[in-house]
């Protein structure tokens, strides 16, 4: 006998049409983590999935195991659809750019609580604000994502010989995970006042990040921090980069 559907909370990461009118989403779920579910004929039958099957949808779903890996998706309700982060062509490309990061970051199998509750508030604020969020906002989602699955930056020292950071040129050295002296590794030059500002990032709400002014450094060292250390392409960052 199939097992019951339980009832989820989940977040609409991604989706790929499948067959004539089925859709495979991925989801992502606090107490499951990643999980890549089957919602069969969703594209014929809007009524039970109540349109909850966009990218960026916060939606209570019914699931169940399937056979391998792909669980049923049996109904969805959609609690939050994100409508105003659709007004601007920056919050339009930033939407799929955070959840991407999601599902790089994200595990099947894994309590997955905290990256759950950090995309969750990242959404809700995008909706909340009248124009794209500063580029801190990004940074400072990207650092608690990669600080939740073990890859936090080391923003406050050396990464390689572990000194202070000190006066002298830095880098942000990715294989390395972090700021080094320019001596003791390779990679994107930033400033010591970008390092602190990058961890102060790291450590706030992301609701105060939302108007903040320019870093000098670049600003994409951690999402190719990211891309170094999932050995996964963020395939909506080239789109994104070309609005911001
Ligand atoms: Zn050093």
């Amino acid at each position: 006998m199939a097992a019951p559907a339980e009832e989820r909370v989940a977040l609409v990461l991604g989706h790929l049409d499948y067959g004539e009118s089925d859709r495979i989403l991925r989801l992502l779920i606090a107490e499951d983590g990643l999980v890549p579910a089957l919602a069969r004929g969703a594209r014929k039958s809007t009524k039970r999935f109540g349109g909850a099957l966009d990218v960026g949808d916060r939606a209570r779903v019914m699931i169940r195991p399937g056979r391998g890996e792909l669980w049923h998706l049996d109904g969805a309700e959609l609690l939050d659809g994100r409508p105003r982060c659709r007004d601007d062509l920056g919050r339009i490309c930033l939407l799929p750019y955070l959840c991407e990061w999601g599902l790089n970051l994200a595990r099947e199998g894994h309590d997955e609580s905290r990256l759950f509750g950090l995309l969750d508030v990242a959404l809700t604020v995008l909706d909340g604000v009248s124009a794209p969020p500063s580029d801190l906002f990004r940074l400072g989602f990207e650092a608690k994502a990669l600080t939740f699955a073990g890859l936090a930056p080391q923003l406050t020292r050396c990464v390689s010989c572990a000194a202070a950071l000190g006066e002298e040129p830095l880098v942000y050295d990715v294989g390395l995970g972090g700021v080094a002296h320019a001596r003791c590794g390779g990679g994107l030059p930033l400033s010591a006042d970008d390092a602190a500002r990058l961890e102060r990032a790291r450590r706030t709400p992301l609701v105060e990040l939302i108007d903040e002014s320019p870093l000098e450094c670049s600003p994409w060292l951690f999402a190719e921090h990211n891309r170094w250390h999932t050995h996964r392409d963020l395939k909506s960052l080239k789109v994104l980069q070309s609005v911001v």
